[in-house]
């Protein structure tokens, strides 16, 4: 195989029986919309991570990715983008925390413009290159701390934020569209909670949902 091109055809652990385990265990756990389901069976989440890790590419966990990063678990990718498209699919979307790209492409597959914030450049050239190898070649990715958003493209119909921290950054809240929906884990580093945000007018209505453990939102960026 040539190391450019995504392996997409493996055997065993990436095989369809291993997928549509996962996602039966997706809809057990309440992921109700056949859209995200589909989504999680089409994503190849193996084609995101270190091959030794490979065979659990299709467990309902989150994995290390480098720099103290992880993948995101697929049932709290699945809930927020559940939660971020139900209202309909966002115009553009701004994601906060690109890591190796998983989330992006899937956010990518709903046929919107996905705009995608990594402050770790290692992680930002690797996904870049995961992309574009799977096809997505209108994903707009920028090494840049999230907390300021993406003021040039904004506003944003939808935010999602892969990191968590005690606040929502005021960027991205001026930087969400009227009507818009951010989805972010708010808390503290040991505990967050799924937290849905929409905009009508001035007005932020804020819903609390899941107890989730996410990766810190951090300050500043990283070569
Ligand atoms: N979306 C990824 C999850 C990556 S983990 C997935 O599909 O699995 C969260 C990512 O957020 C990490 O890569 C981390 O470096 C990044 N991150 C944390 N704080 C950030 C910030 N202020 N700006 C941009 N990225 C940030």
């Amino acid at each position: 195989m040539n190391d450019n091109e995504p392996n997409l055809h493996g055997i065993g652990m990436t095989s369809a029986r291993t997928r549509e385990r996962l996602v039966n265990r997706l809809r057990e756990s309440g992921i109700k919309s056949p859209r995200i389901l589909d989504l999680m069976r089409m994503t190849p989440r193996h084609y995101f991570i270190d091959e030794a890790l490979a065979h659990q590419a299709y467990d309902d966990t989150a994995l290390p990715i480098g720099h103290g990063q992880t993948i995101s678990q697929p049932w709290v990718v699945a809930r927020m983008t559940e939660l971020l498209i139900e209202k309909g699919v966002p115009e553009k979307i701004l994601e906060i925390g690109t890591g190796c790209g998983y989330q992006t492409s899937i956010l990518a597959a709903l046929g919107t413009q996905v705009y995608s914030v990594e402050r770790i450049r290692p992680l930002l050239d690797q996904a870049r290159k995961r992309l574009s190898a799977l096809g997505y070649a209108r994903v707009q990715l920028k090494h840049a701390d999230g907390g300021f958003g993406w003021s040039a493209e904004a506003p944003f119909q939808g935010i999602l934020a892969a990191c968590g921290r005690p606040d929502i950054p005021e960027d991205l809240l001026n930087q969400l569209a009227d009507g818009g929906r951010l989805v972010m884990p708010i808390g503290e580093r040991e505990q967050q909670q799924l937290t849905v945000v929409d905009r009508v007018g001035d007005d932020f209505e804020v819903t609390r949902l899941d107890a989730v453990r996410f990766v810190p939102f951090q300050r500043g960026i990283m070569k």
